[in-house]
């Protein structure tokens, strides 16, 4: 961790995200300058707001599948810039596909550019609908490549690919996380995922709109104890120079996290179960055993526990009055 005591100067394209913005607190909060990208399309300026008038901080309105303006230099870039929810990510398919080929080259040169180090977000959706359970970096997945959700999922495995491409070619180091389901404070209350439809859904007294039986599995990792995950890959000395899964194993159906929200959201309405979207993964758990043996890194919230803040979250946004069962 030596490098964590020098002041850094750092970019974190889509940092006005759900994620990039709590990441962006948490670097800022080490003492590093930062630096937040973002063309706000499927961010939102209130996730940054309280981080306007820090000195720290910086804020760049750019899209990475342009030319990118000048920032001066970097010692590290995050790149977190992509919609994540599937309908967001499918409405311009095109533009998500290019944000993950053509905008993480823009940031892997400037990164080549800048001798800086690179972490680029990558997800679980590169195993598709997994045929290996719980799901192993070395698995190679099963994405349906002509499908709806292509767009995001081979996006995300070539900007994998590019990362290991200027890595190999000696040019940058660079970092691959793949990322598992991640709720908590600051999605957008109309993302379109699960955990935000369901809160969001339940706090307004709304039917829980379920796809397909509610059988299939997520396992949800809460926002803090990624983004810790993310800094530490970033942060140590050694390039693992493999893809790292960070998430929570914990593995719930999606009925049992309607049960979850149904129980600490009296309003709620009943579940109502709507059709599948095509090629929706079945199951998806992460095996964490490579972040712990190179980070020393698990995630310390449970779903039970991270609900709480994240549906509280959502009652202020929304302006409804919720209060916590008391145990
Ligand atoms: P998000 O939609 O809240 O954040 C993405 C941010 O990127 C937004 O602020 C958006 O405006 C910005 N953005 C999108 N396209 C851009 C472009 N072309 N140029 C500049 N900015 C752009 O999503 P999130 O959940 O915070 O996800 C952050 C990253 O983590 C994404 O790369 C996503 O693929 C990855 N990820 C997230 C999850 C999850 O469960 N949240 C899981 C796997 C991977
Ligand atoms: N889902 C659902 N109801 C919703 C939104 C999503 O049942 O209102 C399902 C979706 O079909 C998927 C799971 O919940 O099986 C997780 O969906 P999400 O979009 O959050 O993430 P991803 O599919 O990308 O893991």
């Amino acid at each position: 961790m030596g490098n964590t005591l020098k002041q850094k100067r750092i970019l974190v394209a889509g940092g006005a995200g759900f994620i990039g913005s709590h990441l962006c607190d948490a670097l800022l909060g080490q003492g590093h300058e930062v630096v937040c990208l973002d063309n706000f399309l499927t961010g939102a300026r209130q996730n940054i707001d309280p981080l306007e008038n820090h000195p720290g901080f910086s804020l760049v309105q750019a899209d990475i599948t342009d030319p990118l303006p000048s920032m001066g230099n970097f010692d590290e870039i995050y790149n977190l810039a992509s919609a994540a929810s599937p309908p967001k990510y499918q409405k311009d398919p095109v533009h998500t596909m290019m944000t993950g080929v053509v905008g993480t080259n823009n940031l892997l040169e400037l990164a080549a550019a800048n001798a800086a180090r690179f972490l680029q977000a990558s997800t679980s959706e590169i195993y598709g609908d997994p045929l290996v359970h719980p799901q192993p970096e070395d698995y190679l997945g099963n994405v349906n490549c002509t499908g709806p959700r292509a767009c995001y999922d081979e996006a995300k495995r070539a900007g994998e690919t590019l990362s290991f491409d200027y890595l190999r070619r000696g040019s940058i180091d660079a970092r691959v996380v793949r990322i598992f389901n991640t709720y908590g404070p600051r999605m957008q209350a109309d993302d379109g995922r699960i955990v935000s439809n369901l809160i969001t859904q339940a706090l307004r007294g709304e039917q829980l709109t379920i796809y397909g039986t509610g059988q299939q599995t997520r396992s949800f990792c809460y926002v803090d104890d990624l983004v810790r995950g993310i800094i530490a890959l970033m942060q140590i000395d050694a390039n693992p120079k493999t893809p790292v899964n960070l998430g929570n194993p914990g593995e719930f159906t999606i009925n049992e996290l309607a049960d979850l929200v149904m129980a600490r959201v009296p309003a709620a309405g009943p579940v109502v179960y709507n059709p599948l979207p095509q090629d929706d993964p079945q199951k998806r758990q992460p095996d964490i055993s490579k972040a712990k043996t190179l980070l020393g890194w698990e995630p310390r919230v449970p779903l039970v526990e991270g609900l709480e803040p994240t549906i509280a979250y959502f009652a202020l946004e929304l302006g409804i009055h919720w209060m916590p069962a008391m145990n």
